[in-house]
């Protein structure tokens, strides 16, 4: 038997008919960029997760760069998040110019400690970026009360956290825009690249939809005027494609069609899905005994959708060896902490600055964990687990 860590064409084989369907009719409508499908899972999404606005971007990196562009940060500015997370989240704010500043993971939940954000703030911190890492949302009351009493904006990192709750809302819902990926290994993923950028506000929005196009058209003039602080007088596009016309350097960062499609198919089942995962992870909870083995801590008040299952143990490698023998496939989110990646060394962090997020690098495995997940195949990762010293 082989066990993979994740499955996507398993998932595929399951609503294999339906996409097919409406690929295809994405394919005879000749519509492939910006159109019908892109349209209708931004209001599908955003409507899911409980905002007003949801702007669909090309990947998740763009999702936090183009983010981070609308609330105006770049050079000279700091952003505070979190060490443990994929490096995208750090070098988003790289790419805009700015300096990514990192704090701890908590020791538990191995998020973002919001007890080291203050002792970290300057007068050149522009926002936070809390990172829902592993499907579960990092503590944004507490993140949300320090931001709010240092003016900070807060953007969130909830690229493996769809569906994810905290208290009454949804990742993605709380701060001030969230940032989504739709890779497909993420728990909601399509066939290719893809993005989403949720906020409540209308000026994000529309300064969101400007960066991803080039800056250009109605948008990309809402964001000149805004920096000029005065309206551009009698602007007319003399019958020509607004498209045509920039206002700010922007991207190029693009929802296709077809990604589109499959996403507005797999939108409707991911509840199930969140389900699913939810019960395998109660499942490992309950049949994972080895005393060795730290399994993974979840809130009480929030939903973990379990993205990945993590567990944590002094010998990492050595119960990863002993998994793929019995052909489990496991993983490690993330080996090297932000704050040690070499791209950083200028920024003069060592190792014993973030014990946590070290520990997590050093200790964490990922094991088998997708909603089509067969019980049997569980019980053998259990076995082996359990079975292991
Ligand atoms: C996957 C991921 C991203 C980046 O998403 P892409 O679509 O691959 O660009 C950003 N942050 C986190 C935490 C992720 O897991």
């Amino acid at each position: 038997m082989k066990i993979p860590l994740m499955d996507v064409t398993r998932q595929y084989e399951t609503i294999e008919q339906e996409l097919t369907e409406r690929v295809t009719g994405v394919l005879k409508s000749g519509k492939y960029i910006m159109g019908e499908q892109v349209r209708s899972f931004e209001q599908e999404f955003a409507d899911y997760i409980g905002v007003k606005y949801a702007i669909a971007v090309g990947n998740g990196t763009d999702a936090l760069v183009i983010a981070l562009r609308a609330a105006e940060i770049g050079p000279g500015d700091e952003v505070i998040t979190t060490a443990m997370s994929f490096f995208a989240t750090a070098e988003a704010i790289s790419a805009v110019g700015a300096v990514p500043v990192f704090v701890d993971c908590r020791k538990d939940t191995y998020t973002l400690d919001p007890d080291q954000i203050e002792e970290r703030i300057t007068e050149r911190t522009k926002a936070v970026i809390p990172v829902h890492l592993y499907g579960q949302c990092a503590d944004m009351e507490r993140i949300s009360q320090i931001a709010q009493k240092h003016q900070l904006l807060v953007i969130e990192d909830a690229a493996q956290a769809a569906g994810a709750e905290y208290g009454e809302k949804k990742a993605g819902a709380m701060g001030h825009m969230g940032c989504f990926s739709f890779f497909p290994t993420k728990n909601l993923g399509c066939a290719g690249d893809g993005g989403m950028i949720t906020t409540d506000s209308e000026e994000f929005a529309k300064k969101c939809r400007a960066y991803r196009v080039h800056g250009s058209g109605e948008d990309g003039r809402f964001i000149y005027e805004n920096q000029q602080m005065c309206p551009i007088e009698q602007m007319d596009f003399h019958g020509h494609l607004p498209k045509y016309f920039n206002f700010v350097v922007g991207y190029n960062s693009r929802l296709d069609e077809i990604q589109a499609a499959i996403l507005r198919v797999k939108l409707r089942y991911l509840e199930e899905w969140n389900q699913r995962r939810i019960l395998l992870a109660k499942r490992y909870d309950e049949g994972i005994k080895n005393e060795g083995v730290k399994k993974p801590f979840h809130r009480t008040d929030g939903k973990h959708i379990y993205y990945t299952y993590v567990i944590g143990v002094e010998d990492r490698d050595g119960l990863q060896e002993a998994l793929k023998e019995q052909g489990i496939a496991s993983g490690t989110y993330f080996p090297v902490p932000l704050h040690l990646q070499k791209v950083y060394t200028n920024l003069g962090y060592q190792r014993g600055d973030m014990p946590n997020a070290e520990y997590v690098a050093d200790h964490s495995l990922a094991i088998p964990m997708f909603a089509e997940l067969q019980e049997q195949e569980q019980e053998l990762v259990i076995r082996t687990v359990n079975a292991w010293m």
